[in-house]
């Protein structure tokens, strides 16, 4: 580490809360899959901001589509309409084959949002006796940080000390669709879940199981609630993780990427039938579909509605899955891959995950760890076959 990464490192941590472990790189450039140290290291970015950066840093459509907006209006808040939020809303609404978007700003917010159309709908359409409606989620789950959201988290981490906790939420194993069945009730208003889970170290539920959880909230009139804010928008070689199995949600909740990676944009996309029930006065924020996230918004749309990220993801994730398979065994325990995203099981006898990740930073390589020794993989979309086998090669260097 030099002199100059360490006393800026040293002057963050002296003033922020120390809710984050960060590797100690101190970046102020990013170009594609690139990143820049203020020491003038190159970086190449195999984390994208969790998905967030899936068409790559300053990607030039996108910043070209930023600045044109800076320059002409950034935010009107609700209580007005502004020309850029109608071609926002039609378009992801288009991109999802659905009636309505609800736009909001970060991935908690959506999934917040997604929480409570999923009770109004249960007590407005479904029928559900006042107060009494639940939501099923996973094991292992992440969908963000409020109090809510980390009540029906089942991470010591991310729940201990914080309660107490909203009711209204039962939890049962990932991939399991007897608890599932067993866990639905007459009140049940959703099932929410990742359609592959991320945080949880990129964690695929067994075939069919998607397919199965949409017929068993047909069935039951419960609405399926999909957050593919880590999963969605190109990453896993197909618009959404549910397409892998053909199933289409109630509700998408989406984020991360939809916002380019330069303004906070998250959105619950749904049809008349759900998202119809909100009133005005009952749902709102300040920001959620300002002008400047509406014309990335818009541009990022524009980018997948072409299919080329998505088709780009499918090319190099097979690129990805053959090397991580070839690294089974040399060091790789086990891995999990969908397009370009992976998470890896490091033998634990090479150190945890925290190691390995400061081992590839000081061969050019930023990634993350999740839990123990498990790192994600999640380059830019963006990225090239050369620089791509580079960063692998790095990775098994690192294992040696
Ligand atoms: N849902 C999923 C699946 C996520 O991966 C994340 C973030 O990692 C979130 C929700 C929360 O998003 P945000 O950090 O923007 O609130």
């Amino acid at each position: 580490t030099g002199a100059l990464t360490a006393a800026e490192v040293e002057r963050a941590e002296a003033r922020t809360a120390h809710n984050y472990h960060p590797l100690p790189v101190v970046l102020d450039r990013g170009e594609g899959a690139w990143l820049t140290d203020v020491e003038g290291r190159r970086y190449l970015d195999m984390l994208a901001g969790y998905s967030a950066l899936n068409f790559g840093h300053s990607h030039p459509r996108l910043v070209a589509a930023a600045h044109a907006q800076l320059d002409r209006l950034t935010l009107t808040s609700r209580a007005f309409v502004h020309d850029r939020f109608a071609d926002f809303c039609a378009g992801l609404a288009d991109l999802c084959g659905k009636d309505l978007v609800l736009p909001m700003n970060t991935g908690a917010e959506a999934v917040e949002t997604a929480i409570k159309v999923a009770r109004r709908w249960g007590y407005d359409v479904k029928g559900v006796p006042a107060d009494e409606a639940r939501i099923v989620v996973m094991a292992g789950n992440f969908h963000g940080r409020t109090t809510t959201i980390v009540g029906f988290s089942d991470d010591p981490d991310a729940r201990g000390g914080f309660g107490p906790f909203t009711p209204g939420f039962t939890m049962v194993p990932y991939g399991d669709l007897a608890a599932l069945e067993a866990a639905v009730t007459p009140t049940t208003v959703a099932v929410l879940l990742e359609p592959i889970q991320g945080e949880g170290g990129v964690i695929i539920p067994p075939a069919g199981y998607l397919r199965a959880v949409r017929e068993l909230c047909t069935r039951a009139n419960v609405l399926m609630v999909a957050d593919e804010i880590q999963s969605g928008l190109g990453r896993t070689g197909r618009t959404f993780a549910c397409d892998h199995e053909d199933v289409v949600p109630d509700l998408y909740v989406l984020g991360k990427a939809l916002g380019g990676g330069i303004v906070p944009v998250s959105a619950v996309v749904g049809d008349r039938a759900v998202l119809g029930v909100l009133q005005p006065g009952q749902h709102g924020s300040t920001f959620g579909g300002n002008p400047l996230a509406c014309a990335v918004g818009t541009e990022v749309v524009a980018m997948l509605t072409g299919g080329e990220h998505q088709a780009r993801a499918r090319e190099l994730g097979v690129v990805l899955a053959d090397r991580l398979g070839a690294m089974v065994g040399h060091g790789v325990v086990g891995f999990r891959s969908r397009g370009l995203w992976a998470g890896v099981d490091i033998d634990p006898a090479l150190g945890t995950g925290r190691d390995l990740c400061e081992r590839l930073m000081a061969r050019g390589v930023l990634a993350k760890d999740t839990h123990g020794s498990t790192i994600r993989l999640a380059p830019p979309l963006v990225v090239s076959d050369d620089d791509l086998g580079w960063g692998l090669d790095q990775l098994e260097a690192c294992l040696r």
